[in-house]
Formats: structure tokens, C-alpha cells, sequence
């Protein structure tokens, strides 16, 4: 976690600047990420950013709304590892034609220490867009549709804990609310910036890549 917030060029209104993994009850964890609709080099600089950071902590795959950016866009690397694998970069991705059912043991950056078995489709089809501007279309099984399907869930708000049974997602409560303990204590001695600081943050960002939100201006 940051111990004093690090914004970008306040004179660049579409300043990203560095970037740090950011974790449970962070607001841009738990808020709808925008699409896309402008890619500059900020943004692929921050993409680099996202893979470093994904790396480093040794994950598998990191939503955009993980490092406090509210882009739909997240990237993926099955090896973890920055010499293996494939890198994939899905920006404005939809799921689709979910089949068969699968349990599976996840765990998350943003949420350390938590582990548990969750319950998806086996099968999914992605359509996204790539950095370079193609459309793709995937029919997803195994692990990467575990994964995709896992950063989809982030862009949505949502955590792997917002889709455990009762019993587990009592267990994963008291550690959520652990997490927001320690969050709050912090805000209040002032070792965190206080929760409007990110959300004005996120509209910031996302007034700089995305459509504007709400229905359009003149419209019936
Ligand atoms: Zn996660």
C-alpha cells in the first residue's frame, strides 16, 4: 500500500504517472471500470508498468482497477514469469457462452494471504481488443478461462469472495473485514488520503480515455 498518494503531472489532465498494486477496500477495486476509448503512450507506459507489478507479485494475470486506473483492460501471463509465457493485453473484453462448471482453488494480488475455491464455467468466449488495435475472438477452457474469466470479474466491481457459498464467504468476511479495519485506522491517522482523494482520482482518468457516462446530452 502507498503511505502518501503519488499523482501524476497535476498539469497533465491525463497523467498517469507510477503506478503501485493497490489492495482490499481500495475504491477502484469496488467500482465498475469504463471503456476504452483512447490508447496513448501513457497508457501503454502503464501497461509495462502493470506487467512489472504483475510480476513482481508473482501473479498470473492484473485488472487495471488492481493499480487504481478505471479502464476496462486487463493483462494476463499464465507463467507469471517475464521470460516465459505469453503476455495477452485484453482491453474492453465481454464474455460470453459460458458452458460446464469447474471448482478451483484462486487467490488475488489485492487480497493477500486469501485463498479458496471458487466455482465458474469451464468454458468461456472472450472478445476483446488488443493493444495493437485487432479485434480477437477466443473460445476459453483451463486455466486461462479460470483467469480471464477471474480479471473480467475485477473490471465488473466484483471479487473472487463475491462468488463463494455461505460457509466460505463467512470465513472470507472476517478477513475482508480485517483488511477494512487496518484501511480505516490508516485513513484516520492520515497514513492513507481519504476515500473522495481516489474517487476523484478514477474520474480524473477516466474523463481523460472514456466515452462520457450517462446517457448522452440532447437525447430523448
Ligand atoms: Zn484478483
Amino acid at each position: 500500500m502507498e503511505s502518501t498518494p503519488s499523482p501524476a503531472d497535476p498539469t497533465d489532465a491525463a497523467g498517469i504517472g507510477k503506478l503501485e498494486l493497490i489492495e482490499y477496500p481500495h475504491p477502484a477495486l469496488l467500482r465498475r471500470a469504463s471503456p476504452l476509448v483512447r490508447i496513448d503512450d501513457e497508457l501503454c507506459n502503464a501497461i509495462d508498468q502493470m506487467f512489472e507489478i504483475m510480476y513482481d507479485a508473482v501473479g498470473v494475470g492484473l485488472a487495471a482497477n488492481q493499480v487504481g486506473l478505471p479502464y476496462r483492460l486487463f493483462i494476463v501471463n499464465l507463467e507469471a514469469n517475464p521470460n516465459s509465457g505469453e503476455e495477452l493485453v485484453f482491453i474492453n473484453p465481454t464474455l460470453s457462452r459460458p458452458r460446464g462448471t469447474a471448482l478451483q482453488e484462486e487467490g488475488c494480488l489485492s487480497l493477500p494471504g486469501l485463498r479458496m475455491d471458487v466455482r465458474r464455467p469451464e468454458k468461456v468466449v472472450l472478445d476483446a481488443w488488443t493493444l495493437e488495435g485487432e479485434q480477437v475472438r477466443l473460445d476459453l477452457d483451463g486455466f486461462l478461462a479460470r483467469v480471464v474469466q477471474h480479471e473480467f470479474d475485477h473490471l465488473e466491481g466484483r471479487l473472487f469472495t463475491d462468488r463463494l457459498p455461505d460457509a466460505a464467504a463467512l470465513e472470507a468476511r472476517r478477513v475482508l473485514d480485517t483488511m477494512l479495519e487496518v484501511y480505516v485506522g490508516k485513513q484516520s491517522r492520515g497514513e492513507l488520503p481519504p476515500d473522495a482523494h481516489y474517487h476523484a482520482e478514477l474520474a480524473r482518468l477516466e474523463a481523460a480515455r472514456c466515452p462520457p457516462a450517462g446517457p448522452a446530452r440532447g437525447s430523448a
